[in-house]
């Protein structure tokens, strides 16, 4: 790169990790600013409009996080194994800050299992609820954690390098 040069643009990524702790979760990661925002959702995400699904906010985590799979040693904090279910980019229909400070986020995810609208929203007591936009990716038929339990970890798709 050119001294002077604009650092090269890139959307932020995504993440969700299936996470076999003492109670299954899965972990949902949205890059913003210069972090992985994070919540635990016990159900996981659904592409059903319909379906709103509890999302408890955890504690930020470093960006290189986004590539981690494996197992999380026994007597370590969330011990167990970790899965890369779902990665990609997502974009905010706004300020990602302002939206994640009013507790309204609205935006769109490119993964391999998740894509199209969500939104995440603060309730009163502080959890968030996560739930699809009922649009072309939307679909009521099918349950996807279940439908689609693999790993994303050797899919090669542009995700950007670790940082
Ligand atoms: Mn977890």
């Amino acid at each position: 790169m050119n001294p002077g040069s604009p650092p090269p643009v890139r959307e932020p990524v995504f993440v969700v990790q299936r996470h076999h702790a003492s109670r299954l979760h899965y972990d949902f990661r949205l890059e913003a600013e210069g972090v992985l925002k994070s919540w635990a959702v016990p159900k996981g995400p659904s592409l059903d409009p319909s379906c709103k699904r509890l999302a408890v906010p955890t504690e930020d985590h470093r960006l290189s996080y986004a590539d981690f799979e494996g197992e999380i040693p026994k007597g370590e904090y969330g011990a167990g194994q970790v899965v890369l279910w779902d990665r990609g980019t997502w974009r905010c229909e706004g300020d990602s800050s302002e939206q994640l400070k009013r507790g309204k986020l609205s935006f769109e995810l490119q993964g391999h299992k998740l894509r199209g609208g969500f939104s995440l929203i603060r309730m009163k007591d502080g959890n968030w609820l996560l739930r699809k936009r009922d649009d072309h990716a939307a679909d009521r038929g099918v349950d996807i954690v279940s439908a689609r339990p693999e790993s994303v970890r050797d899919i090669a798709s542009g995700f950007p390098p670790t940082r």
